[in-house]
């Protein structure tokens, strides 16, 4: 049993009641670790070590560049425990060892990323209407950061938060979710020979309520980052009434891939597989609707049903695997009745929809693909997280729009065809905060990404993740020889 704690001010560390929970492997069914439930008292004691970290002590005294060379080495640290990481993340959360190993290593490369950013934050000398005055502009850190991540890519959607926050001189309380802590406990001892100063960098496990919820409201919290689904966004805005913090939202999707007739046929299909059976279909950017165009439709659902049937599932640790297990019992029971609905409601089963044979211990689905005759299907509206594609037919590019931006959602778009002015206006059309052209599903720490709609607010990667996490101080120096004037005499 693999036995982690909690990471505050410097020191690992048990809950304060001496709570633990446990983890679960998807791929067996058993339980494998157990992780502290952080108490409210845990969280405050987090917060509060935060705080005196953002404003005591080494941090706030280092230079930019000396902040620059601490993610460097985190970044270096991060690179050599990448096999290690990868392996935990696979265990806790089932996603395939394959992905999750190469991710850890990539996540050094956002670290390095905004190690660079470090001593490149800067403001603005204004040009400003009046005589006699220098004006400038600073970026300043924001504050306290509480980040939530949930259970899918905790390595990376830690990076995507601790990376920026860390750049620009804030200081971070961040939280797993209870479905997967290990990840994140492991990092911890990745965070302490870094070397940062106590208080910078604390990693909690708990449960929404009360650890979520307490993080989120503590009152000396100045910025919440959240990657999670929309219903817990709600809490979370909610919460932030008690301290005004601004919240950056990563919330799910409902993703259109759209394939138009001259497409190239092998990437398509390979953006849809991708798009939908990469990481089980537990992926924010699920390109989960695949609309078709009429002249290829047919051969184009022969083809990923064809696709679909190869892919190797089991277990997520072993080399040949290509799809792993669901994260959660409760997960795989809400995808089979959304398939059972939907296929009530019209929808033609092409393969899938069951559980494989021979997988009984852990919480395994086939991958699914449905033929929906429109989005009245359930499928088609709500976000599954699961390995289900729903594949919808269209006619012309005005339709194939349309249907694609009806939906609250607005995270990803694949587009794929081979003329270059549709390539224009359809990713100009489409309401999303990514839009991938004769490809899915990449990413890279230079390229913001985010969503519209009940898909978030906020950008994280990018220069834009620096946005989030600075605010602006406007400087104003009187340059005159003269005192500053009498307010009643109006010149
Ligand atoms: P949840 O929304 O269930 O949980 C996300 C995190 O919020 C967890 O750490 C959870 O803790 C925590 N939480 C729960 N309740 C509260 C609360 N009241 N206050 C504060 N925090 C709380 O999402 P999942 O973990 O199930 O993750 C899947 C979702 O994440 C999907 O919707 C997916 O699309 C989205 N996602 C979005 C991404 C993006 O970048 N846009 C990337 C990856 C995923 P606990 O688990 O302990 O309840």
């Amino acid at each position: 049993m693999n036995e982690y704690q909690l990471y505050i001010d410097g020191e690992f560390c048990e809950a304060s009641d001496g709570n633990r929970f446990e983890s679960t492997n998807p791929a067996t069914g058993e339980v494998w670790a157990t992780a502290p439930g952080a108490t409210e008292a845990d969280v405050d004691r987090a917060v509060r070590a935060a705080k005196r970290a953002l404003t005591e002590g080494d941090w706030p005294a280092l230079t930019a560049t000396q902040r620059g060379r601490l993610l460097y080495r985190l970044a270096d640290l991060v690179a050599e425990a990448a096999h290690d990481l990868g392996s935990i993340e696979t265990t806790d959360s089932g996603k395939l060892a394959a992905e999750t190993r190469a991710q850890s290593a990539y996540v050094a490369d956002y670290y390095r990323y905004f190690a660079g950013l470090a001593d490149k934050i800067q403001g603005d000398t204004l040009p400003i209407d009046k005589p006699d005055l220098h004006v400038f502009t600073t970026r300043e850190p924001v504050g306290v950061v509480a980040a939530i991540v949930p259970w899918n890519a905790e390595m990376f959607l830690t990076a995507t938060k601790v990376g920026p926050a860390l750049a620009a001189g804030n200081t971070v309380v961040i939280k797993a979710s209870e479905v997967a802590p290990a990840p994140l406990l492991a990092f911890a001892r990745v965070i302490d020979e870094v070397g940062f100063p106590p208080g910078v960098v604390n990693l909690i496990t708990g449960f929404g309520e009360p650890c979520g919820r307490a993080l989120t409201s503590h009152p000396m919290v100045d910025k919440v980052a959240f990657t999670g689904g929309v219903e817990t966004a709600r809490h979370v805005v909610a919460n932030t009434v008690h301290n005004l913090a601004p919240v950056t939202l990563e919330l799910g999707g409902k993703s259109p891939i759209l394939v138009f007739d001259d497409a190239d046929f092998e990437g398509a299909v390979n953006g849809a597989i991708a798009g939908n059976f990469g990481a089980s279909g537990q992926s924010c950017v699920a390109g989960s609707r695949v609309f078709v165009q009429s002249g290829i439709h047919d051969e184009f659902v022969a083809e990923v049903v064809r696709r679909a049937e190869q892919i190797r599932i089991g277990d997520p640790l072993a080399d040949d695997t290509q799809m792993g297990p669901l994260a959660t019992v409760a997960q795989r029971d809400r995808i089979e009745d959304v398939v059972a609905e939907s296929t009530a409601q019209g929808a033609t089963l092409h393969t899938g929809g069951r559980r494989p044979e021979g997988l009984d211990d852990g919480w395994y689905y086939q991958p699914t693909v449905l033929g929906c005759p429109d989005q009245d299907v359930r499928s088609t509206r709500v976000e599954l997280f699961g390995p289900v594609m729903s594949v919808l037919r269209f006619d012309t590019e005005d339709e194939a729009v349309t249907m694609a931006n009806d939906t609250e959602f607005g995270l990803g778009a694949g587009v794929f065809t081979r003329d270059v002015s549709r390539v224009h206006r359809v990713s100009r059309a489409i309401r999303s905060g990514i839009v991938w052209v004769n490809t899915y599903r990449a990413v890279s720490p230079i390229a913001p990404f985010g969503g519209f709609g009940d898909s978030g607010s906020g950008r994280e990667a990018g220069m834009d993740a620096i946005h989030e996490f600075t605010t602006t101080k406007t400087v104003w120096i009187n340059t005159s020889t003269e005192p500053m004037a009498n307010p009643f005499t109006i010149r």
